[in-house]
């Protein structure tokens, strides 16, 4: 059966490259893939307690936002996300959705070029490339240069963009999003690898394991950490400001 023009295929973290293929493969090449991580408008399903992380949130609010029109929902339930990516795996087929389990393991890491990672231009920009390379793995044609980091970002793409809009230009992007550019998700070497004397904000969800991380890595390199639930307010934004002009 052809699937409805308006059906879609989800995904969330950082599926194998194969298994996205061969579930577009099955479900129609045409349907357009989705990232459930991101707030897509979505209201509150109010099926998970209030202390889940604001990324898992939105996973479960727009699967059920979309509910029919979502053909299937490729689940990263692999080391590269956290305990709660492969729970809600659960959940959601429980719900009735088509879930297709994927695990990118270690011996399947790419080596990928950290093109946005290191150079200049508008974080939000830079962040959204990384994260489209998740379904394209195509090199950019309009590979920008690197530049020497004023700043860093070290986390994970955030519930609510505005954050990123706070830091200049010539900042470095550190933590997950520069392994999910590298192709190497849950490489923790990576993922903890800094650059002395740039300061950094550590930033996570709320609620999310990878605080542990964010706390040490301030400590012992002298960054700021900073935790946001939804939306960034005026302390969280206020405090990140001071952080980047003071430092
Ligand atoms: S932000 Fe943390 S808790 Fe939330 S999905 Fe990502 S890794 Fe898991």
């Amino acid at each position: 059966m052809v699937p409805a023009p308006e059906n879609i295929i989800g995904y969330y973290g950082f599926p194998r490259r194969e298994d996205i293929r061969l579930a577009r493969e099955r479900y129609g090449c045409h349907l357009p893939l989705v990232d459930l991580d991101v707030y897509q408008g979505a209201p509150d399903s109010g099926l998970l307690g209030t202390t889940t992380c604001r990324i898992i949130s939105n996973i479960v609010d727009n699967a059920v936002f979309y509910s029919r029109r979502l053909s299937a929902v490729i689940a990263d339930v692999g080391e590269g996300k956290c305990d709660r990516g492969r729970h809600i795996a659960y959940l959601l087929r429980g719900m009735g959705f088509q879930v297709i389990e994927s695990r990118i393991t270690e011996a399947e890491f790419e080596n990928r070029p950290l093109v946005w990672s290191r150079s200049a231009g508008t974080l939000r920009e830079r962040v959204n490339r990384i994260m489209d390379s998740v379904i394209d793995a195509a090199p950019p044609g309009d590979t920008p240069l690197p530049c020497a980091p004023t700043h860093g970002f070290w986390g994970v793409p955030p519930h609510d963009f505005r954050i990123l809009d706070l830091f200049p230009p010539t900042t470095h992007i550190y933590g997950w999003t520069r392994c999910v550019e590298a192709g190497r998700p849950s490489d923790l070497e990576l993922e903890c690898s800094i650059d002395e004397g740039v300061p950094t904000v550590f930033f996570t969800q709320s609620f999310c394991a990878k605080q542990d991380l964010a706390h040490y890595l301030a400590e012992k390199f002298g960054g700021m950490e900073v935790d946001c639930h939804r939306d960034v307010n005026d302390s969280i934004g206020g405090k990140v400001e001071a952080f980047l002009k003071l430092s």
